[in-house]
């Protein structure tokens, strides 16, 4: 399911946009994919017409890929981060 990145949460008692957060915390809320994948995984994020980027990637959290390249590379539907 999309994450909204307007979704407000309380930061210490601060109500905080999701997308307002640093990298870490709005992976943990389920807006980005992890750091440490986006920094291993850069280079095997697929050209194309992709809505995100994997630091703002709205589906990150959906574990069904879409497969491209006549089904050979499995990759997120939201930023075509390779999953495979
Ligand atoms: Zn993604």
């Amino acid at each position: 399911m999309a994450v909204n990145p307007n979704t407000v949460i309380d930061l210490d008692g601060v109500p905080t946009a999701i997308k307002d957060l640093n990298r870490t915390d709005r992976n943990v809320l389920g807006l980005g994919h992890s750091v440490w994948d986006i920094d291993v995984l850069k280079k095997q994020r697929h050209p194309g017409d992709w809505p995100y980027t994997s630091e703002d990637c709205q589906r990150a959290d959906e574990r069904f890929g879409v497969w491209i390249n006549n089904e050979n590379d499995l990759v997120c539907p939201g930023c075509g981060l390779d999953y495979t």
